[in-house]
């Protein structure tokens, strides 16, 4: 923690229930989470840093798509969930449990042990079958991204993959059957994830959602001009549908093309503050996108979390806007997607 922070920033910090909504975890599994090692997010850090519960996202790359490729992914999806499922142990002084639910999150801060919320990264991992989101649910995903970077069955990316002879749009946003699997994902509760999806497959899954989607790692356009990024009409419509932007660590999503040594929280607040003026503190978060690319300066890693909640305290936000934008909006969404199921 920063040595200038005051004491009651490191207080207040501690006292809200904290939720990082991406984070990577390594694959083939690498160092163990339950020591401090070279990970951004390892239980140590994540107490260290007042962090109560983390998103760890089941990522898959995206491939031509064939039906070995989609199987392999699928595979690869399900070992991913799996090993995400197994963090939660007790281990090295740590109790950590894997929270599905909003209830479940809310439980492990009244009950001071860490959480572990499993998620997937690419609507890749499905392939072309509906079948695998129930599988992938009953693995504990609460949140799938509809693509990563290249185009998918089921939606455009915000980032075509040239070198898999992507052209700029295929579906035009959403395919049928993108249009499909988010009605299955109502179904069963998992919330529909817009990051790194195309603008027109972002706007098609506001609209077709019965639930709010949310973006769990982006930053706004209007501060810095990226194809991951929102523009201000995008806010405008994740406001309109109840859901929320989890702005993000990223150092190029935060300001043009930078490298994470040259940004700081200040940077970070400048998008909260954007996203909170255009929207409301009801529709903004908070994620790290930590072990995939995120992380700068002063937020290197999740021991550092106070760091942000202090520079937003300087900012005038108050406790009640803190527990909103570290969590209580994303369980919001969650908490709607689980009324909504069935
Ligand atoms: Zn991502």
């Amino acid at each position: 923690m920063n040595d200038a922070m005051p004491p009651d920033a490191i207080a207040i910090h501690r006292s809200l229930l904290t939720i990082d909504t991406h984070i990577d975890i390594p694959w083939p599994t690498g160092p163990d989470p339950f020591e401090d090692g070279p990970r951004c997010v390892d239980m140590p850090k994540m107490r260290r840093g007042g962090i109560t519960a983390g998103c760890f996202a089941a990522y898959v790359p995206q491939a031509p798509r064939s039906p070995a490729t989609e199987d392999a992914a699928y595979a690869r999806a399900t070992a991913m969930l799996q090993a995400i499922n197994a963090m939660g142990r007790n281990q090295a002084g740590f109790t950590v449990r894997v929270a599905t639910t909003a209830a479940e999150i809310e439980a492990a801060k009244r009950d001071d042990v860490l959480a572990v919320v499993p998620a997937v990264e690419n609507g890749f991992a499905i392939g072309a079958d509906l079948s695998r989101i129930a599988v992938l649910r009953a693995l504990g995903a609460r949140y799938m991204t509809m693509t990563h970077n290249g185009h998918n069955a089921l939606a455009d990316s915000s980032n075509p993959r040239r070198d898999l002879g992507d052209r700029d749009a295929e579906h035009g946003g959403l395919s049928a059957l993108g249009r499909a699997a988010i009605a299955e994902m109502n179904r069963v509760g998992m919330v529909v994830d817009v990051a790194h999806v195309s603008r027109d497959s972002m706007l098609q899954a506001a609209e077709t959602s019965r639930t709010p989607v949310l973006s769990t790692h982006s930053c706004v356009s209007a501060l810095c001009d990226h194809p991951r990024n929102m523009m201000d009409w995008q806010l405008d419509l994740l406001r309109d549908v109840g859901g929320v932007i989890q702005i993000t660590a990223v150092a190029a999503f935060l300001r043009p093309n930078a490298k994470p040594d040259q940004v700081t929280t200040a940077d970070f607040a400048d998008h909260i503050d954007h996203a909170v003026k255009r929207i409301g503190i009801d529709h903004v978060g908070i994620s790290s996108d930590f072990d995939g690319g995120g992380g700068f300066s002063d937020w290197r890693n999740a021991g550092d979390s106070a760091n942000v909640t202090a520079e937003l305290l300087r900012r005038g936000y108050d406790r009640d806007a803190l527990a909103k934008l570290w969590g209580g909006n994303f369980l919001r969404v969650l908490r709607i997607a689980e009324e909504k199921a069935g």
